[in-house]
This record gives structure tokens, C-alpha cells and sequence, in this order.
């Protein structure tokens, strides 16, 4: 069969031992859309066979994570599916009973070695500068003495009995032929002493039961598809197409790490990211749409989605550039759309402010914000006054005096504007730069310290406009009795 009429199931397979990694959140994004461009299935099964590791609450927060992200998969844990469970730790009995076929077969043999006698050979191996591996004592242990150690209740675990010469290759779909010499292949645990499977073991179960046609994972794992392979051929299974995806680096260009870069998808919902931005920005990380486009829906993606538009460079994770795409989205979202975003996770503790002032708030902080999570930062002063310094509200090359004027003036300017908006707010105070002979700056400064409170604000006349007239006169008379108080008699 080829790749062609090949029916596309695909799935992700987290590890629960600890939050959702932005690197498997990337790799579950193409399979995602890999799958929906081919009209296939998309399952997550999660990989909880490493007992200690494992928890319940890291398996909620990759599912709430995913979610988030709005990558919506087809079969899993929590809405079941033709190949169910989906947690491998309810799966044990399956993968034990693949391990006693192997054994039969003759591709997998039973180890009795002790930890001891393994840390010793470990040790040696390292002493020797040689890489690890197994150094094959229990390989051809005969039948009597398996049956005795058997019959003692000897604790084991079952290995993969790689061939001794040849080699072990398979044809990655974006990397083209991989080989590699069955001597540098390890004789892999593939069942632990307490029954467990591996990693290896399970997976490749799991993913032959499950009818996964394609294994899109990161480049880390190409060093384990060998063992899968011998796994496909020992079982007389056909073995799945594998794409090994480019890694996500640190801008050193090693492997993306928390100490570098935030690795939890959670983060980046906690600080205000969107996920169609993020979608995107894990979208160009591994592909490009062509054209030299960097913004593109996820849809287009679907749509216009080919293998050979990965890039198998190590894309950076370009924290900057995630910002810069996220403002991108913050910008082009409807406002009530955003507001809603923001009162629903939330991102503000504002929730209970009128909705028409909030909406009036976000259409003015949406070109400026490029994390939801700077809201409340940047939009303090709409509802409390808060502390500055005097000297702020002095212009450059002006003193005390002449700002208490202009605030003065200000204030008395104001007072005579009939209609509370925008326009008739900005004309009243180009007429006083003029009646006064000064700058707009010189005016416009001590105005918007004096009603934002800040030096750098969202536009002048629009916020007045918001904050009413009430709130504009009070907060010109406390600046004014701020800055005369630095005004010597
Ligand atoms: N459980 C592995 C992980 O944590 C799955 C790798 C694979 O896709 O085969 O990423």
C-alpha cells in the first residue's frame, strides 16, 4: 500500500508528567492539521506508562492546554472512541500479552539481570568510553535455565533481540532514508520487571492496533524508530509512515528548554496569548505557506497543507516575534469579540465594570497590547487615580509656574466645551495652544498626566472622552494643587 490510499489516522501521545509542552502542543498542531486536510482522524492517546511520572492533573491541564489551543481531536480518554482506552495504563494487559508473542517468536528474550549487575556493566562501559547498551548475558540463556529462574520466581524483563548484523532503515517523509547499523541498535527493555511496558513497546502497540498511518513526532525520537521498526518487522506488522518535525530551539539554538524560553502551553494562555496566533506561530516554526507569508489561519493551513513545505532547519523560538504576531491578531479581532476574551478567562479584574465603558476601553488598547494579560497593567487609570510624581506633569524646558497656568487655563478651556467627545475635546485645546501662544506639547503633556496619570497613555482626547467630564475636571484640580505646590510664592 502506498501513502496515497493509505486512510490518514494520526494522534499525539503526551507523556502526563508534568503541564502541556509548547513542543507537543506544535507537534499535535500538525497532526491536527494534517489529519483534517486528508479527512482523517486525529486521536490523543496519553503515554502514562512511566508509573512514578505520571499524574492525573498533568493529564488534565495537556487536555484543558490542547483545548485551549482549539486543536480538537477526534478519539481520546475523554470522549473514547473505536480503539479505547486511550490511556495506556488501562491498556497493560494488551502489551504484556505482545510481549509473550515476541518471546514466542524468538525477537524478544527474557533478562534476568540484576540493577546491580547492570550499574556494574554501566560503569565499565563508562570507564571504557563506550556508549551504553546491553551486553547481551541473557541473549541466549537455554530453556532449562529460563524455566528454572521461572520457576524461582526471578524478576525479568523482556528484551528486543536485535539482529547482530545488518541494518535497520525506514524512509521519513520530509527527511527521506534513515539507516542505521543493527550493532549500534541497543537490545531495548521493552517490558519492565513489574510488567510495565516501555515507552517502545506501547507505542508501537498502540500505534499498529490504533491503525495510525502516520507517526508525525520531534527529531528527538528518530533515534528510537530503529527499535520501532525492528518492533513492525518482528510482529510482521507493516510499519507507519514516519515524519520526524524540526525541534523548537532556544535562540542558542539547543533544544527549547524552560530555563530559556516558557514551555507550558499554560503560560501562554495565562498571559493573554490568542491561540489562533499561537497556532500560526507553531505553524511557521515547521512550515511555510509560501510567499514569504508569516500570518495565515489555520484553515489556509489545512487547505494548502503539503509535506514538502516543512522546514527541517531548527526553527527558533522567537519570543519577540510570538509578541509581535500576537498584537498582530489582538488587533485584527472585532473588539466585543476581545472584550469577551478577556472577561471570559478572564484577563481583567474588572469583570464588573459597565460593558459599555469596558468595550470603550479595548477599542483604544487594542492597537497597543500584545498580551491580553497587559490590560489591567495598561488600563489601570481609567479606574482610579493613581500616584505621580509633581515633576511629571512639567513640560520639557517649561517650570512649575507656567504648568499650573496651562492646567489652569485648561480647566477653564474645558469648561466651556458643550459636548463631552473626541472632537469637540481636541479643537477646544488647539484653540488654547493658540489663544495661548504655546505648543500642542507643551499643553497636551501636563493634560495627559494630568487625566491618565501616566507620561505615555492611550490616545489623549478618546480616554477624556471615557473618563467623563467629572473625572477630568477632579483630576486637572489635583494636578493643578500638585504642581503649585511646587511653585515658590
Ligand atoms: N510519549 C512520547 C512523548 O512524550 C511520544 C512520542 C511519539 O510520538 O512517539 O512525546
Amino acid at each position: 500500500m502506498t501513502d496515497r490510499d493509505r486512510h490518514v489516522r494520526v494522534r499525539i501521545a503526551p507523556s502526563p508528567t508534568g503541564p502541556p509542552h509548547v513542543g507537543n502542543a506544535y507537534i499535535g498542531l500538525f497532526d491536527f492539521v494534517f489529519a483534517r486536510h486528508a479527512g482523517g482522524e486525529f486521536a490523543l492517546r496519553i503515554e502514562d506508562t512511566d508509573r512514578e511520572r505520571s499524574t492525573a492533573e498533568s493529564e488534565q491541564a495537556i487536555m484543558e492546554g490542547f483545548k485551549w489551543l482549539g486543536l480538537d481531536w477526534d478519539e481520546g480518554p475523554d470522549c473514547g472512541g473505536p480503539h479505547a482506552p486511550y490511556r495506556q495504563s488501562e491498556r497493560s494487559d494488551l502489551y504484556a500479552e505482545h510481549a509473550r508473542m515476541l518471546l514466542e517468536k524468538g525477537a524478544a528474550y527474557r533478562c534476568f539481570c540484576a540493577p546491580e549487575r547492570l550499574a556494574r556493566m554501566r560503569k565499565a562501559q563508562r570507564e571504557e568510553g563506550e556508549s551504553f547498551g546491553y551486553d547481551g548475558h541473557c541473549r541466549d540463556l537455554g530453556e532449562e535455565e529460563i524455566a528454572a529462574k521461572l520457576a524461582e520466581k526471578a524478576p525479568f524483563t523482556v528484551r528486543l533481540k536485535v539482529p547482530e548484523g545488518g541494518q535497520t532503515g525506514f524512509t521519513d517523509l520530509v527527511r527521506g532514508d534513515v539507516s542505521v547499523p543493527n550493532a549500534e541498535i541497543d537490545d531495548q527493555i521493552l517490558l519492565k520487571s513489574d510488567g510495565f511496558p516501555t515507552y517502545h513497546l506501547a507505542n508501537v502497540v498502540d500505534d499498529h492496533l490504533m491503525e495510525i498511518s502516520h507517526v508525525i513526532r520531534a527529531e528527538e525520537w528518530i533515534s528510537s524508530t530503529p527499535k520501532h521498526v525492528l518492533l513492525y518487522g518482528a510482529f510482521g506488522w507493516e510499519a507507519p509512515t514516519f515524519v520526524h518535525m524540526p525541534l523548537l530551539r532556544n535562540k542558542d539554538k539547543t533544544k527549547i528548554s524552560k530555563r530559556k524560553n516558557p514551555t507550558s502551553l499554560l503560560w501562554y494562555r495565562e498571559q493573554g496569548f490568542l491561540p489562533a496566533a499561537l497556532r500560526n506561530f507553531l505553524a511557521l516554526m515547521g512550515w511555510s505557506m509560501g510567499e514569504d507569508r508569516e500570518i495565515f489561519s489555520t484553515e489556509e493551513m489545512i487547505h494548502g497543507f503539503t509535506w514538502d513545505r516543512i522546514k527541517t532547519s531548527g526553527p527558533v523560538f522567537d519570543m519577540q516575534k510570538l509578541e509581535w504576531m500576537n498584537g498582530e491578531y489582538i488587533r485584527a479581532t472585532p473588539p466585543d469579540e476581545l472584550l469577551q476574551r478577556i472577561l471570559e478567562e478572564p484577563y481583567t479584574t474588572r469583570v464588573d465594570e459597565p460593558a459599555e465603558k469596558l468595550l470603550e476601553i479595548v477599542k483604544l488598547i487594542q492597537e497597543r497590547i500584545n498580551r491580553l494579560a497587559d490590560f489591567d497593567e495598561q488600563t489601570n487609570f481609567f479606574f482610579e487615580r493613581e500616584d505621580y510624581d509633581a515633576e511629571e506633569l512639567i513640560p520639557r524646558k517649561q517650570d512649575a509656574a507656567f504648568t499650573r497656568d496651562v492646567l489652569d487655563a485648561i480647566g477653564r478651556k474645558l469648561g466651556s466645551v458643550e459636548e463631552w467627545a473626541t472632537e469637540p475635546l481636541e479643537l477646544a485645546m488647539r484653540e488654547l495652544a493658540d489663544e495661548l501662544d504655546c505648543k500642542r506639547g507643551a499643553l497636551y503633556m501636563p493634560l495627559r498626566v494630568a487625566v491618565t496619570c501616566r507620561r505615555v497613555s492611550t490616545p489623549l482626547f478618546e480616554t477624556m472622552e471615557i473618563l467623563g467630564r467629572d473625572e477630568c475636571s477632579e483630576r486637572l484640580g489635583i494636578a493643578a494643587r500638585k504642581v503649585g505646590a511646587l511653585v515658590e510664592d
